[in-house]
């Protein structure tokens, strides 16, 4: 019996460590995938952050202006875009954007996508906006997997796609990559006191990225 349990323990390692792995893995390939893509439209990258004025939120274009420039689909990152890192929901100013570009493109036409697809945040969504979907079980931004599916989801092309992040080398990037619209998102929500490590650790991660950005030649 007891070397029954024995063995069953050493196969549950063996399955945790292999997922581990996996993580491991995925994590440092979207990392390579960040500074090589990067240095290939370091041009267009510098040109949206010369573009976007340090104030930038998800707020600042109405759902109809949105519509009228002819965007016809929203994928929007979650941390930083509609909430604080971490948060279980949108906050309520842009709960009340939501509502709005529910009304101008339907639920349907809105993807959460996320590198962090999951938690409450996924039931919070369900309750409030049944029809709004969460993109998962693709690679991490910036592979452009994520708004490839949200394509074929739709029948919508991607340059009529907008992808709303906070982020330069993952969300931005793989809007470029898809040939979709990128928006990003110079003035993230951020609450310090919440999540202080998190926070602290991104404040750092954005501002090295524009500097990485910046300063390529
Ligand atoms: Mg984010």
């Amino acid at each position: 019996m007891k070397l029954l349990q024995a063995f069953g323990f050493v196969v549950i390692s063996f399955k945790e460590g292999s997922i581990l792995d996996k993580e491991r893995n995925a994590a440092i390939s979207h990392i390579i995938e960040s500074v090589i893509k990067g240095w290939e439209y370091r041009n267009e990258l510098q040109k949206l952050v010369a573009d976007t004025p340090p104030t930038r939120t998800v707020l600042d274009q109405t759902a109809d202006e949105l519509a009228c420039s002819g965007i016809k689909v929203l994928a929007l990152d979650f941390d930083g875009v509609l909430a604080p890192h971490g948060a279980d929901q949108p906050v309520a100013e842009v709960i009340e954007w939501l509502e709005r570009a529910t009304s101008v493109f339907g639920q349907e036409q809105i993807f959460i996508l996320s590198n962090r697809p999951f938690g409450p945040r996924i039931n919070w969504f369900a309750t409030h906006f049944p029809a709004l979907r969460f993109i998962s079980g693709v690679r991490k931004k910036p592979f452009p997997d994520g708004i490839k599916k949200i394509e074929e989801l739709t029948s919508v092309r991607s340059s009529s796609i907008l992808m709303v992040d906070d982020r330069l080398l993952t969300g931005c990037l793989s809007a470029m990559l898809a040939g979709a619209r990128p928006c990003y998102v110079r003035n993230p929500y951020i609450k310090l006191r919440s999540n202080l490590g998190k926070e602290l650790f991104f404040i750092v991660l954005r501002w090295l990225e524009r500097f990485f950005v910046r300063f390529l030649p």
